[in-house]
């Protein structure tokens, strides 16, 4: 896995292509991690230089998240870009929609969980369940490592039966638990999925994908894109489960500004 900056020659390789499907992950990639989803803000720089991006004819960018599309919709606030939330359960952008249909039930058994999981974690401090409708959210950033016996066990109770009768599927995010339903349906589904309906309108051969994510979550779409553009894990070169890194949210920023400088040139010189 290489340093991405430290590679000119790729980024420009890149701009050769005809077209970019930009994919980006939120939170810790997009945006710098904060103690609390709330608390976590879209840099005013990085949200120019998306603006800008996807302003551009061969471009487009989408976001997947973890986050419901409502959530992402308000958190990113960018008009005319792919939204796709609760990890792909949900996608939204121009002349684009999908919603997957998961059975009342699930709803209902979903809502008992997190029902059931709040009143048992009363005790534990600085636990936040967020329900998103289609998956939950138990973040669990805030809670002191003393107590993170005690949380585990709460969230392997609440969780054993319907995992084992393949009723939800639990993951393990960046200092969160999701509970899913037990469907092939992830990062990585969702966003050949987006790929496709690109390539569709523009041309088979003419799309590549730049996918940048630094979530577990995300190695779903890196995996899936593999030879497909590139991929990049933000936060370092200790799992190399990407095709490059970049360190931080503020790399990532400059990764897209080197882009945008080079494509603006490109359009003077054309
Ligand atoms: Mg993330």
């Amino acid at each position: 896995m290489e340093y991405l900056l430290a590679c000119p020659d790729k980024i420009k390789e890149l701009l050769a292509a005809k077209f970019i499907l930009f994919l980006f992950d939120y939170d810790g990639t997009l945006a710098p991690i904060a103690p609390t989803p709330q608390e976590v803000v879209l840099p005013e720089e990085t949200k120019i230089i998306l603006r800008k991006l996807s302003a551009m004819p061969d471009c487009k960018i989408g976001i997947v998240s973890g986050r419901s599309l409502k959530d992402l919709k308000k958190a990113i606030g960018i008009q005319g870009i792919i939204y796709a939330g609760n990890h792909g359960f949900e996608i939204e952008g121009p002349k684009l929609k999908f919603e997957s249909q998961v059975s009342p039930q699930f709803k209902a058994g979903l809502r008992k969980i997190a029902r059931d999981l709040s009143s048992k974690l009363k005790g534990v401090e600085g636990v936040l369940i967020e329900d998103k409708g289609v998956t939950l959210s138990i973040h669990y950033r805030l809670v002191r490592g003393k107590d993170m016996p005690l949380f585990e066990k709460i969230i392997s109770e609440a969780t054993a039966f319907c995992v084992k009768n393949g009723k939800i599927k639990v993951e393990r995010g960046k200092k969160v638990y999701e509970i899913k339903p037990p469907v092939q349906w992830d990062k990585g589904k969702a966003a050949l999925w987006l790929l496709a309906s690109q390539k569709f309108a523009i041309g088979e051969d003419k799309v590549i994908s730049v996918y940048i994510g630094d979530d577990k979550t995300d190695e779903d779409a890196f995996r899936a894109l593999k030879g497909k553009g590139i991929t990049i894990l933000v936060g370092g070169a200790d799992r190399p489960v990407a095709d490059y890194y970049l360190k931080d949210a503020e790399e990532v920023a400059k990764f897209l500004h080197l882009i945008l400088e080079a494509k603006e040139n490109k359009l003077c010189v054309n």
